[in-house]
């Protein structure tokens, strides 16, 4: 069965996205953790991130790199944090976290607000990236 990232991916789901290639996708987590947190997904479907194969590794953290970047523009933070988890979602996914503090890395946070702000957020991202 398609993960829900997959679905997302074939747009069967909706999602806040910030940017995407042909290979790679990142939208806004839907529980983020700190405001701004954000997925970067292969378009492939693996479910852990090392069994990757090697390009597509590659290709995700330059991703995820760029993606960061924009993420700075637009959210004050000391830096993005980085995680990989994938208890939750079986298809390899770096969470980028805009943070201030270790608390902000705290996946039993709930930093959500509503669509209009999810969406105004995702679009000023995407502008920057
Ligand atoms: P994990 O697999 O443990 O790394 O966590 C999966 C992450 O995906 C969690 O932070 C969820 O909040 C997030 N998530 C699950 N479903 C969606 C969705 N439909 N849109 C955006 N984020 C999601």
């Amino acid at each position: 069965m398609a993960s829900i990232f997959t679905k997302i991916i074939n747009g069967e789901i909706p999602c806040h996205k910030v940017a995407e290639t042909d290979d790679f996708l990142a939208f806004l987590d839907i529980n983020p953790n700190a405001w701004g947190h954000t997925l970067c997904i292969p378009k492939k479907e693996v479910d852990r991130l090392f069994d990757l194969d090697e390009d597509t590794y590659n290709g995700l953290m330059s991703f995820s790199r760029k993606v960061a970047l924009a993420i700075e523009k637009v959210v004050s933070c000391n830096r993005v944090g980085v995680a990989v988890v994938g208890l939750e979602v079986p298809h390899a996914h770096v969470h980028l976290i805009p943070i201030d503090s270790m608390t902000d890395m705290d996946f039993k946070n709930n930093k959500a607000r509503s669509q209009k702000e999810f969406a105004a957020l995702a679009s000023e991202i995407a502008s920057q990236f």
